[in-house]
């Protein structure tokens, strides 16, 4: 069986080719590099386990090829985005066309070669500012900025094409993505506050810090898409499911972990400064903020296994390895 991703060189997805290729499958990648790389990812090309492709979704037959070219695609994991609310936002023409019409030519080629199933990574971003909590699938979805609004303009692509066709699409709701995979990006407030705390800089909390948000740690993550991935397909056709911890962290209680953490094994003391939010972002404050994980626990038994503390020690061992290399 072979499996295709989208956005393989990018911080989830190469996490997900490791895992696969080292539970034996085959694994093709297509990534326009633009933010992804897959420099982490050459011992499993050297291996044959990956074929790692450049091309980009946007172009229909770049994909059409891909498939043609590989036999046995049985699922795709449609990965590849414009990422956040940030480039979203600088870069709104090509945030549409990746997201938005990238993810039409993924449903189109799966429709038209009768893949048996897809899976597309959203986000919570598609709630906008909830008013029930823990949010639950069923709840309202409101974005507030581009970027959610295109990840719900492809979930509502994909329930169609599951409607008009049977095509068997599901959707992940994916929190607050944190932690190491095959590497990390080091501009997301955790493992931002790690790098900071070691360098001896302050932790910058934006805002009050009380502003809360969901951490799943990358490899949880990559959890729930093997077992989607192995799920019986009537559970999961045409379903939406939230992808979270269930836990919400204040900003605040994340600068603190940190410092003591960094405190307690590097014996430097850690400073918290609290800093205006930069221009462009906005922050909503809903205490309690996370989403609820029940129905993808009860229907596929998912179980995040990190907790916020060893994602966080975790990433202070491998920055200090980087420093000492
Ligand atoms: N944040 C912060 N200091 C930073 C970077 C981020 O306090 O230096 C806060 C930010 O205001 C937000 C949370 O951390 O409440 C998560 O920010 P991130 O950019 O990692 O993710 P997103 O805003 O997309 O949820």
């Amino acid at each position: 069986m072979s499996v295709l991703i989208t956005g393989g060189a990018g911080y989830i997805g190469s996490t997900l080719i490791k895992r696969l290729v080292e539970a034996g499958y085959h694994v093709i990648s297509i990534d326009n590099l633009f933010r992804g790389s897959y420099e982490h990812l050459k011992t499993y090309e050297r291996s044959g386990g990956a074929r790692l492709l450049i091309g980009d979704i946007r172009d229909f037959e770049v994909l059409e090829r891909t498939v043609k070219s590989t036999e046995n695609i049985d699922i795709i994991f449609h990965l590849a985005a414009i990422p956040g609310v940030d480039m979203c936002r600088r870069m709104p023409e090509r945030a549409i066309l990746t997201n938005v019409y990238g993810s039409y030519n993924v449903l189109e080629v799966a429709r038209k070669h009768d893949i048996d199933r897809v899976v597309f990574t959203s986000s919570a971003a598609v709630y906008g500012d909830p008013i029930e909590l823990p949010v639950r699938e069923t709840h309202p979805t409101m974005p507030k900025n581009l970027y959610g609004i295109t990840k719900l303009a492809a979930e509502d692509m994909f329930m169609s094409y599951y409607e008009l066709y049977g095509l068997c699409t599901v959707v992940l709701r994916l929190a607050n993505v944190y932690g190491l995979g095959l590497f990390t990006y080091w501009k997301n407030v955790v493992p931002k506050f790690v790098r900071q705390a070691l360098e001896g800089e302050p932790l910058t909390v934006y805002w009050t810090g009380k502003q809360t948000r969901d951490f799943i740690h990358v490899e949880d993550v990559v959890s729930a898409l093997e077992l989607v991935m192995r799920a019986d397909k009537k559970a999961i056709s045409g379903e939406v499911f939230n992808v979270a911890t269930e836990r919400p962290v204040a900003i605040n209680e994340v600068a603190g972990i940190v410092r003591e953490l960094v405190e307690k094994t590097h014996g430097i003391s850690v400073s918290i400064k609290h800093v205006p939010l930069p221009e462009g972002r906005s922050e909503t404050l809903i205490p309690g903020f996370c989403l609820s994980i029940e129905k993808i626990r009860n229907k596929l038994g998912f179980n995040p296994s990190w907790t916020l503390e060893a994602g966080i020690s975790q990433l202070i061992s491998y920055y200090c390895n980087l420093r000492s290399v």
